[in-house]
């Protein structure tokens, strides 16, 4: 495992590029990264392009974190859920992109219209139910649209993603990003044509052979 100091750098170095990128209008959104002994998560109401490596929050297993510490996000619940359940998840990033929660309000999942939804795991992107945000019960609706994949959409709210490593977890949220923008303009025209799931299994095994987003 990295070093805590240089995870931190990588989560700061990642929310610059997804606010540049237009990842987190508002604010919105949060990365977090698994360390020794729990996690490290932004703070809350950080603006991404003034956040400082010591401004990220650590907080145990169990979600508890000491003082002299800044208040760690909201959403810690969302990513404790998620390592708890995931032990292949060592980064996060959930976010408030645009298209993707454009479709996330529409309570509208990604289908297989592109095979490169296989990036996440599987057949499509699910959307989770509504579940207000902070709350244990957001955690548990997004641990179970992630099932068997690595990414989902969040009802009402935004997306999340996960990797192996930040820069991974940062990779799949900015291709759900693109995947969710195709899928909504390919809305305009009409009903896009689906792959099948013979072909999505085909797809997802081809990926798993040489591995990460961006190929
Ligand atoms: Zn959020």
């Amino acid at each position: 495992m990295s070093s805590e100091r240089g995870l931190r750098l990588r989560i700061v170095a990642t929310a610059r590029r997804l606010s540049a990128a237009g990842m987190n209008p508002g604010r919105s959104g949060n990365l977090s990264a698994r360390v020794e002994g729990g996690f490290v998560v932004t703070p809350s109401g950080a603006a991404y392009d003034a956040m400082h490596p010591d401004d990220l929050v650590f907080l145990d297993e169990d979600g508890r974190w000491g003082g002299g510490q800044r208040t760690p996000s909201s959403e810690w619940r969302l990513h404790r859920g998620v390592y708890r359940a995931r032990p292949e998840a060592h980064a996060i990033v959930h976010s408030h992109s645009p298209f993707a929660t454009t479709l996330a309000c529409m309570r509208r999942g990604i289908p297989a219209f592109h095979y490169e939804i296989a990036f996440a795991g599987g057949a499509d992107i699910r959307c989770a139910p509504y579940a207000t945000f902070g709350t244990q019960e957001l955690s548990d609706a997004a641990v179970a649209a992630l099932e068997g994949r690595r990414a989902c959409l969040l009802g009402n709210h935004g997306a999340l993603a996960f990797g192996d490593g930040v820069e991974n977890a940062r990779d799949l949220a900015e291709k759900v990003e693109a995947l969710a923008r195709m899928y909504w303009q390919a809305l305009q025209v009409g009903e896009p044509a689906l792959l099948d799931d013979a072909e999505m299994a085909r797809v997802v095994g081809k990926f798993a052979g040489y591995g990460k987003p961006g190929g």
